[in-house]
Protein backbone atom coordinates (compact mmCIF):
# COMPACT_ATOMS: atom_id res chain seq x y z
CA UNK A 1 0.00 0.00 0.00
CA UNK A 2 1.24 3.28 -0.71
CA UNK A 3 1.69 5.54 1.71
CA UNK A 4 2.74 9.38 1.61
CA UNK A 5 5.99 10.20 3.49
CA UNK A 6 7.80 13.62 4.31
CA UNK A 7 11.58 12.10 5.32
CA UNK A 8 12.63 8.81 7.21
CA UNK A 9 15.39 9.89 10.16
CA UNK A 10 17.44 7.48 12.48
CA UNK A 11 18.47 7.73 15.09
CA UNK A 12 15.77 10.15 16.44
CA UNK A 13 16.84 10.68 20.49
CA UNK A 14 14.77 13.78 20.51
CA UNK A 15 11.14 12.76 19.87
CA UNK A 16 10.10 9.79 22.53
CA UNK A 17 11.90 7.85 24.72
CA UNK A 18 15.50 6.48 24.03
CA UNK A 19 16.92 6.03 20.30
CA UNK A 20 14.13 5.86 17.88
CA UNK A 21 13.30 5.41 14.44
CA UNK A 22 11.69 8.57 12.88
CA UNK A 23 8.38 8.16 10.18
CA UNK A 24 7.02 11.92 9.38
CA UNK A 25 4.68 11.26 7.31
CA UNK A 26 3.57 13.59 4.54
CA UNK A 27 -0.26 16.09 3.94
CA UNK A 28 -1.66 17.64 6.90
CA UNK A 29 -5.44 20.01 6.49
CA UNK A 30 -5.61 21.08 9.71
CA UNK A 31 -3.06 24.21 9.12
CA UNK A 32 -2.32 25.09 12.60
CA UNK A 33 -1.79 28.56 12.88
CA UNK A 34 2.75 28.61 14.14
CA UNK A 35 3.14 25.19 12.87
CA UNK A 36 6.56 24.64 12.59
CA UNK A 37 6.78 21.71 9.46
CA UNK A 38 4.59 23.56 6.76
CA UNK A 39 6.79 21.89 4.42
CA UNK A 40 4.89 18.33 5.30
CA UNK A 41 0.68 20.22 4.24
CA UNK A 42 1.30 19.31 0.82
CA UNK A 43 0.04 15.84 0.05
CA UNK A 44 1.41 15.02 -3.89
CA UNK A 45 2.65 11.94 -5.99
CA UNK A 46 6.85 12.68 -5.19
CA UNK A 47 5.60 11.60 -1.77
CA UNK A 48 4.48 8.56 -2.09
CA UNK A 49 6.51 5.28 -1.56
CA UNK A 50 5.20 1.37 -0.41
CA UNK A 51 4.73 0.59 3.05
CA UNK A 52 6.97 -2.33 2.38
CA UNK A 53 9.88 -0.45 1.26
CA UNK A 54 9.19 1.98 4.85
CA UNK A 55 9.06 -1.39 6.80
CA UNK A 56 12.60 -2.42 5.14
CA UNK A 57 14.21 0.89 5.68
CA UNK A 58 12.95 0.09 9.58
CA UNK A 59 14.98 -3.10 9.15
CA UNK A 60 18.53 -1.65 8.44
CA UNK A 61 19.97 -0.28 11.52
CA UNK A 62 20.04 -3.21 14.45
CA UNK A 63 17.03 -3.87 15.48
CA UNK A 64 18.04 -4.40 18.80
CA UNK A 65 19.58 -0.85 19.53
CA UNK A 66 15.94 0.97 18.93
CA UNK A 67 13.74 1.16 21.40
CA UNK A 68 10.68 2.75 19.47
CA UNK A 69 9.59 4.32 16.43
CA UNK A 70 7.83 7.79 16.30
CA UNK A 71 5.35 8.75 13.63
CA UNK A 72 4.69 12.34 13.48
CA UNK A 73 3.88 14.47 10.19
CA UNK A 74 1.99 16.09 8.53
CA UNK A 75 -1.26 14.15 9.78
CA UNK A 76 -0.67 10.54 9.43
CA UNK A 77 -4.45 10.18 10.45
CA UNK A 78 -5.01 11.19 6.87
CA UNK A 79 -3.87 7.74 5.16
CA UNK A 80 -5.74 5.78 8.07
CA UNK A 81 -5.04 2.49 6.01
CA UNK A 82 -1.74 2.66 4.59
CA UNK A 83 -1.12 3.71 8.45
CA UNK A 84 -2.44 0.70 9.77
CA UNK A 85 -0.35 -1.46 7.62
CA UNK A 86 2.69 0.33 8.79
CA UNK A 87 1.84 -0.27 12.34
CA UNK A 88 0.84 -4.04 11.56
CA UNK A 89 4.48 -4.72 10.22
CA UNK A 90 5.74 -2.62 13.19
CA UNK A 91 3.79 -4.27 15.89
CA UNK A 92 5.87 -7.56 14.94
CA UNK A 93 8.59 -6.29 14.75
CA UNK A 94 7.81 -4.65 18.54
CA UNK A 95 6.97 -8.23 19.97
CA UNK A 96 10.33 -9.45 18.63
CA UNK A 97 12.30 -6.30 20.31
CA UNK A 98 10.45 -4.57 22.36
CA UNK A 99 9.74 -1.35 20.33
CA UNK A 100 7.28 0.70 21.53
CA UNK A 101 5.22 2.64 18.90
CA UNK A 102 4.52 6.46 19.27
CA UNK A 103 2.31 8.76 17.15
CA UNK A 104 1.34 12.24 17.29
CA UNK A 105 -2.16 13.61 16.09
CA UNK A 106 -3.95 17.10 15.27
CA UNK A 107 -7.29 15.32 16.20
CA UNK A 108 -8.15 15.11 19.47
CA UNK A 109 -8.42 11.10 20.14
CA UNK A 110 -12.00 10.67 19.62
CA UNK A 111 -11.74 11.47 16.20
CA UNK A 112 -8.35 9.93 15.81
CA UNK A 113 -9.85 6.86 17.00
CA UNK A 114 -12.66 7.06 14.79
CA UNK A 115 -10.84 8.10 11.77
CA UNK A 116 -8.50 5.63 12.11
CA UNK A 117 -9.53 2.30 14.54
CA UNK A 118 -6.94 -0.24 13.13
CA UNK A 119 -3.84 1.82 13.94
CA UNK A 120 -5.29 3.20 17.28
CA UNK A 121 -5.72 -0.65 18.31
CA UNK A 122 -1.78 -1.25 17.54
CA UNK A 123 0.17 2.17 18.96
CA UNK A 124 1.59 2.21 22.76
CA UNK A 125 0.89 5.68 23.06
CA UNK A 126 -0.69 8.91 21.19
CA UNK A 127 0.18 12.38 21.28
CA UNK A 128 -3.54 14.30 20.51
CA UNK A 129 -4.63 17.76 19.66
CA UNK A 130 -3.77 20.94 17.65
CA UNK A 131 -0.66 22.93 18.10
CA UNK A 132 -1.54 25.98 19.58
CA UNK A 133 1.15 28.61 19.79
CA UNK A 134 -0.70 30.34 22.48
CA UNK A 135 -0.28 27.48 24.77
CA UNK A 136 3.09 26.41 23.38
CA UNK A 137 5.61 24.56 26.01
CA UNK A 138 2.82 21.76 26.98
CA UNK A 139 5.32 19.67 28.91
CA UNK A 140 7.59 16.05 27.00
CA UNK A 141 6.84 15.61 23.55
CA UNK A 142 4.09 18.05 23.27
CA UNK A 143 4.34 21.34 21.64
CA UNK A 144 1.42 22.72 23.41
CA UNK A 145 -0.34 22.53 27.22
CA UNK A 146 -4.02 21.48 25.01
CA UNK A 147 -2.03 18.33 23.83
CA UNK A 148 -2.64 15.41 25.82
CA UNK A 149 0.00 11.95 25.37
CA UNK A 150 -2.02 8.90 26.45
CA UNK A 151 -0.74 5.87 26.95
CA UNK A 152 -2.34 3.14 25.21
CA UNK A 153 -0.89 -0.33 26.60
CA UNK A 154 1.25 -1.40 29.21
CA UNK A 155 4.50 -0.74 27.63
CA UNK A 156 3.04 2.62 26.67
CA UNK A 157 1.60 2.94 30.30
CA UNK A 158 5.63 1.51 31.95
CA UNK A 159 6.82 4.36 29.14
CA UNK A 160 4.86 7.75 28.78
CA UNK A 161 2.54 7.12 32.09
CA UNK A 162 4.54 9.74 34.10
CA UNK A 163 4.45 12.46 31.47
CA UNK A 164 0.70 11.38 30.56
CA UNK A 165 -1.96 13.78 32.14
CA UNK A 166 -2.27 17.69 32.38
CA UNK A 167 0.73 18.43 34.52
CA UNK A 168 4.51 18.53 33.16
CA UNK A 169 4.91 15.28 35.06
CA UNK A 170 8.31 14.71 36.28
CA UNK A 171 11.48 17.10 35.22
CA UNK A 172 13.66 16.06 32.19
CA UNK A 173 16.02 17.49 30.06
CA UNK A 174 14.46 19.75 27.48
CA UNK A 175 16.16 18.16 23.89
CA UNK A 176 16.44 19.38 20.21
CA UNK A 177 18.73 16.98 17.55
CA UNK A 178 19.94 18.43 14.57
CA UNK A 179 20.33 16.20 11.59
CA UNK A 180 22.14 17.25 8.83
CA UNK A 181 21.32 15.29 5.52
CA UNK A 182 22.49 16.72 1.72
CA UNK A 183 21.95 20.56 1.89
CA UNK A 184 19.33 20.16 4.66
CA UNK A 185 19.16 20.89 8.10
CA UNK A 186 17.01 18.94 10.08
CA UNK A 187 15.67 20.18 13.89
CA UNK A 188 13.76 17.15 15.32
CA UNK A 189 12.21 17.70 19.16
CA UNK A 190 9.65 19.75 20.41
CA UNK A 191 10.93 23.54 20.00
CA UNK A 192 9.77 26.37 21.74
CA UNK A 193 7.87 28.77 19.21
CA UNK A 194 10.84 30.86 18.83
CA UNK A 195 14.12 28.48 19.03
CA UNK A 196 13.93 27.98 15.39
CA UNK A 197 14.53 31.83 15.11
CA UNK A 198 17.06 31.58 17.67
CA UNK A 199 18.71 29.15 15.94
CA UNK A 200 18.55 30.87 12.68
CA UNK A 201 20.34 33.89 14.38
CA UNK A 202 23.07 32.02 15.60
CA UNK A 203 23.69 30.00 12.67
CA UNK A 204 24.15 33.52 10.44
CA UNK A 205 26.57 35.15 13.09
CA UNK A 206 28.59 32.14 12.08
CA UNK A 207 28.54 32.67 8.28
CA UNK A 208 25.36 29.92 7.72
CA UNK A 209 22.42 31.25 6.00
CA UNK A 210 19.40 29.09 6.43
CA UNK A 211 16.78 29.08 2.83
CA UNK A 212 13.61 27.64 2.55
CA UNK A 213 12.70 27.55 6.53
CA UNK A 214 9.47 25.45 6.77
CA UNK A 215 8.46 27.81 9.78
CA UNK A 216 7.87 30.68 7.35
CA UNK A 217 4.92 30.62 4.08
S1 LIG B 1 1.32 21.19 13.91
FE1 LIG B 1 1.01 19.12 13.08
S2 LIG B 1 -1.22 18.95 12.90
FE2 LIG B 1 -0.79 21.12 13.08
S3 LIG B 1 -0.56 21.88 10.95
FE3 LIG B 1 1.48 21.32 11.67
S4 LIG B 1 1.77 19.23 10.94
FE4 LIG B 1 -0.45 19.64 10.90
Amino acid sequence: MILHIARLHHPVTALGPGTRLGVWTQGCALACPGCLSRDTWEAGPEHAVGTRVVLEWCDRPDPDGIDGVSISGGEPSEQPQALAELLAGLAERRARHGWDLLCWTGLEEEPFADRCPEAYGLLDGLVTGPYRVVEAGGGRWRGSANQRLIPLTELGQERYGPWAGDGPGPEHPAKMQFQVEDDRLYLIGVPRPDDPARIQKALAAQGISLDGVTWRP
